[in-house]
This record gives C-alpha cells, structure tokens and sequence, in this order.
C-alpha cells in the first residue's frame, strides 16, 4: 500500500460497536480481567496500553516501515527514554548542533548518571569514525537538523555505527516519513516530536521511538515507557492519529512553498545565507537528493546580513507569520532561534527560523518582503 493510503487507514478500523468511521476515545484507565484473571481484550491498565495508543503506534511503525513504535507524552521524553535504555559507562555520539534539549539532557541528567557522550559533527563522517570508542553504544543523528538544517549521510553512519557494534538512531522529525525513511536507510531507531509535522496542528505535544526490529534496546525502552510511565494521553494519540491522514498532502505543500520561499530569500540582498537543503549551494544538498524524496521539507534558517539587532527586527515586523517556537503546523511561524535556546547556544545569533505553513505563497513571501524592506 502507498504510504498515502497507510496515513488514512492504518490504526483507523471501522468501531465494530457503532459502526463509526472515526475511532473512539477510550479514557479507561483499566481493562476487565476473564473468569480465569486472564486479559481477554489484551489491555490491562492505561500506562501500558490502551486502543488509542497501540492504534498511533502501529500507524507510526507502518509509516517509518518499522517493526514496532512506543509512542511518549513529548518528543523530548522519547530520545530520553531511549538515551535511559543505554547502561551507565555506555557511550553515546551526538551531534554538535543536536537539538538544544537532547544537549542538555546528555550533559545535566544522563552524564551525571554514568552515561558517556561525545559531540561531533556528524555531517563530518571522518570526524565521527575518529569519536567512537570500544564502548559507543548508540550514534544519534538529526537529519535535516534542527535549526541549522544540516544533512547527515544516513547510509555513512548506519555502516560505521554497525562495524563498531553499535546502534543508528535518526531523528527523522523534520523531514517526517513522507521525505525520508531512515530505517529503510540503515538506522535502527527513528525518534520523532510527532508535535510538530505528523500531529501537523500545533495543539499535542507527543513523541515516538520506532525500531526496525524488536532488539534488547528496544525492549528496555517498552519497560522505561509502561514502568516509567511517560504516555501520552488517549486524546493526544487521537489527536495526532487525526493530523496524521493529511500528513503527506501537508509535508508535501510545505515542502513545495518552502523551497520557493528559500530561492526567493537567497536572492533578497538582506540576506546574509538561506540554510536548505533544497537550494544547490547547501553543502548537503546532494547527500540530501540521494536519501530524501518528494521535498526537502516545511522549515528553513536564514541569517540576516546587517545582525542579530535587526534580525529581531524582521521578526518583529512579520504580520502573517506569528512570532513563536516549533514548527510543522498549518500556520506559518517564524523564531529567534538562539534567544530561545540555553545559553553557550552554537546558533548564529542572526539565524531565524522559518516554519511554512499552508497559506498562499505569495501571502507569505509578501509579509517577508515587508518585513525585510525595513532594513
Ligand atoms: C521539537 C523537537 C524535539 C522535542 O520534542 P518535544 O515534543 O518538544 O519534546 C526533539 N527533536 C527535534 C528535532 C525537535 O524539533
């Protein structure tokens, strides 16, 4: 089946109660036991199982071409529950301009719990052979990254990470199922905030981890979500089940305005650099065209010439994009990225962050253009 189709009907069955369309909401937190103390319905309790979330997880596992998913109450509570499946004196390579919050989670929880960390550049396959150690376990990447949009060789990194015994995990939030499938690719893992693109509103906050099979790292991380108890909730699965029949109809308009957006901004002479990976100039773009298909995806950076006082000008003067974090919702956003990030940040202090939503091009690229003229 086309992944189209796979986003409309796996995870959404007929009810056999009612005959509805559209799944249920179940709130129970618990499940009837049979006669003899078994589960009939295969549910137990709500922390380790409920319709709404196995319906997300199968759907999410499908869509990534993976084995099985466990989906989380954020984005962040995912690459934590699978950095906590990692044992302590365990070695973990990360990206240098990974996201701000894995950074502070490896350097303030998990280091100080026993856990071993090296920063590289992961774009840098060189650089990244020369950081692993006898005890690297797990080699996380982020590709496209967030917010600098760089591209990682997944395939590169899958055989370095193998031939050192270790596990690929692959952030694929940006670039979403619909653009890329990491594990397809090599990866063992793929995290998302499913937050942003495959909820696709900007109204849940969730995450998922999905493995290309049921390995012992993915087993500790099962028990870490029902012993840990991090779930989301059943509306938030029903949520981001919904958003997810128009994820690729959205990634894909996204993706489409996005990079009409980029040319047009390599071309404003306000602009310093447009970092895409859809543009020829980024130094990625070719790795990019090789294991990304149908769009280089909704978000791009760009760094204002004149600095970071007047790239908060530009934010300031947006009319039709609103002035926040996140991103992959149908409303177009736009951020000063290193304001809001910890401080010791490695984002240019004159980067913003585009977020592109479904509105008209040209409404979009007309309130860039005022925006920008004040310069
Ligand atoms: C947003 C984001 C996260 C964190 O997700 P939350 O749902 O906000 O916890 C992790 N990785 C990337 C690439 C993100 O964009």
């Amino acid at each position: 089946m086309h992944p189209d189709t796979q986003a409309i009907h796996t995870g959404r069955s007929i009810d056999p109660a009612t005959g509805a369309l559209v799944p249920p909401i179940h709130l129970a937190t618990t499940f009837e036991r049979g006669e003899d103390g078994t589960y009939p319905s295969g549910y137990i309790y709500g922390r380790s199982g409920n319709p709404n979330r196995n319906a997300l997880e199968l759907a999410l596992a499908t869509l990534e071409q993976g084995a099985a998913a466990a989906v989380f109450g954020s984005g962040s509570a995912a690459t934590f529950a699978l950095l906590q499946a990692l044992a302590t004196g365990d070695h973990v390579i990360a990206p240098q301009n990974v996201y701000f919050g894995v950074q502070q989670m490896l350097s303030q929880i998990f280091q100080p719990w026993g856990l071993q960390y090296t920063l590289v550049d992961t774009t840098d396959v060189a650089a990244l052979s020369t950081a692993l150690r006898p005890n690297t376990r797990l080699i996380l990447i982020e590709t496209p990254s967030n917010p600098q949009l760089a591209i990682t060789d997944i395939g590169a990194v899958a055989d370095i990470a193998h031939q050192a015994g270790a596990y690929l995990a692959c952030d694929n939030t940006i670039a979403s199922p619909v653009l890329q499938t990491p594990l397809a690719l090599g990866a063992d893992f793929v995290i998302h905030a499913t937050t942003k693109y495959l909820a696709g509103h900007s109204d849940v906050i969730g995450g998922a981890v999905i493995a290309k099979a049921v390995n012992p790292l993915f087993e500790q991380l099962r028990l870490i979500q029902s012993v840990g108890g991090a779930v989301p909730s059943p509306f938030d699965c029903w949520l981001t089940l919904r958003g997810l029949q128009t994820l690729p109809l959205r990634v894909r308009a996204q993706s489409q305005s996005a990079l009409a957006i980029a040319q047009w901004l390599n071309q404003h002479p306000a602009i310093e650099q447009v970092l895409y990976p859809g543009l020829p100039t980024h130094p990625g773009h070719g790795i990019a065209q090789g294991q990304m298909s149908g769009g280089f995806g909704g978000l791009l950076s760009v760094q204002i010439k004149a600095g970071e006082a007047e790239a908060l000008a530009v934010a300031a003067k947006v009319q039709l994009f609103t002035r926040a974090t996140s991103f992959g919702g149908p409303h177009s956003t736009l951020e000063h990225r290193a304001s809001m990030e910890a401080p010791g940040t490695r984002t240019p202090a004159n980067l913003l962050r585009l977020s592109i939503g479904l509105e008209h091009i040209d409404d979009l690229v007309a309130d860039l253009d005022q925006a920008l003229a004040t310069l």
